[in-house]
């Protein structure tokens, strides 16, 4: 989106700038610390996004090879068992399989999409060469290094806890609000460089990230996913509907207090007004079987499972409550889904219910690895909750259900006392 902007803003002479006198060296270096160069880059961005640069930003210039082995250090793969469990989440919902370890290796080392990244441990933006001319005077590496700048100015001002690790839905949409921030500010760094004011630029990119929840089963790998699109572009809108109530220091406040499910993302509206989720317990697992993982699906996560089937599917997962998951197996690793949801309303409940059966019809027993479930299911309508039950035998499904739809829920307390925690 960085580029259409680019593209629908008129020209104007560019102020010479230190950062673009040592590229020519930095391109024949094989790694070149570029921290001085980006100093004033940092003073910028820190003006433009209104924090203070409180200690140095450091960037390295990395060839790809040597990118590559500090982003492994900074995020370890998966674990094992993180991803027979990643796996046995997808089976049980019907979505597709992430590729295999190999074949995403065959695919290169790195996507292209992929040019910097902040280190939080060691405070230091690293980039990758290889960037693509946008313009004359711009290229990627300098938006690369902005919004990796933004992302070291949330650091230094709301410190350590914005990047600990929360559950899939929470964690979604707090990855939104950093992603959105971040790449507002290089909107408007990108603004201030074409002489266009912050406010426009910014504005101006509200309309830019409605995007269907649909992720279709045979996308191209290639391609991003539903989650990442949502973490930049639905973030991005996020963050440009916060800026354009409040500015800046609503951002700032909301990094304080950050969005809790996707569905605050989604309809930025329901975070101003303190909309929170309803809290549903997690249910044990049943006799004879063990908990894999239990968690929240969220309104992204269901519209993304209802898109499975038919694309239009995914408005039934509008007016979402509040959801909770248990995945479980038995010792013969069979793997059951106990979900239970609940709705702002009956008819939203109802719209979800016709959705998730029309979905269900196309789940197929498709093991992933070592796990299978099988695709028979159950499921149940009480009011404004519906319970879906999957891998058990009709009798026992129902008992599941009808367990599910009894266990108490919490009201969404603080919705009436706004939005400050
Ligand atoms: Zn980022």
């Amino acid at each position: 989106m960085v580029c259409l902007l680019l593209a629908s803003c008129a020209q104007r002479p560019l102020p010479v700038e230190t950062y673009a006198q040592v590229r020519e060296r930095v391109d024949r270096e094989r790694y070149f610390n570029i921290s001085a160069a980006t100093r004033d880059l940092a003073e910028n961005v820190g003006q433009l996004r209104r924090l203070r640069v409180k200690r140095s930003i450091y960037s390295s210039y990395l060839q790809p090879e040597a990118f590559l082995k500090q982003l492994r250090n900074h995020t370890p793969s998966p674990s094992v068992e993180q991803e027979r469990i990643i796996r046995a989440r997808r089976t049980a919902f019907g979505l597709p399989q992430p590729l295999e370890k190999s074949e995403q290796d065959r695919r290169g080392p790195l996507p292209d999409s992929l040019l910097g990244f902040y280190d939080q441990d060691g405070e230091r933006i690293y980039v990758r060469t290889k960037f693509k001319l946008l313009r004359p005077d711009f290229d990627e590496m300098d938006l690369t290094v902005v919004h990796e700048t933004a992302h070291a100015l949330q650091h230094q001002h709301f410190g350590n806890d914005l990047f600990r690790t929360r559950p899939t839905d929470e964690s979604l949409a707090l990855r939104a609000l950093i992603e959105g921030d971040a790449t507002a500010t290089t909107v408007a760094y990108a603004g201030w460089k074409l002489a266009a004011p912050t406010r426009e630029a910014i504005e101006h990119t509200r309309g830019l990230a409605l995007i269907p929840i649909s992720e279709t089963p045979d996308r191209d790998p290639d391609l991003p996913s539903r989650e990442d699109t949502f973490v930049y572009l639905d973030g991005l809108r996020f963050a440009a509907e916060l800026y354009r109530v409040g500015g800046f220091a609503l951002l700032d406040k909301t990094m304080r207090s950050p969005p809790i499910s996707t569905e605050q993302v989604l309809h930025p509206q329901k975070y101003l007004s303190g909309e929170r989720p309803i809290e549903v317990p997690a249910p044990e697992a049943p006799t004879g079987y063990v908990r894999i993982e239990s968690g929240t699906m969220g309104e992204l996560g269901i519209g993304i499972v209802l898109s499975q089937c038919a694309k239009e599917d995914e408005t039934g997962a509008t007016d979402w409550g509040g959801d909770v998951f248990l995945l479980a197996e038995s010792d013969r690793h069979d793997l059951i889904l106990e979900w239970n949801t609940v709705w702002d309303s009956d008819d939203a409940a109802l719209r979800f219910e016709k959705a998730i059966r029309h979905a269900a019809s196309c789940w197929t027993s498709k093991a992933g690895a070592s796990l299978s479930i099988s695709p028979e299911f159950t499921i149940a309508r009480d009011h404004n909750r519906v319970a879906v039950v999957r891998g058990m035998h009709d009798e026992e499904g129902q008992i599941q259900a009808q367990r599910l739809l009894k266990m108490p829920t919490m009201p969404n307390r603080r919705a009436a006392s706004g939005q400050s925690r």
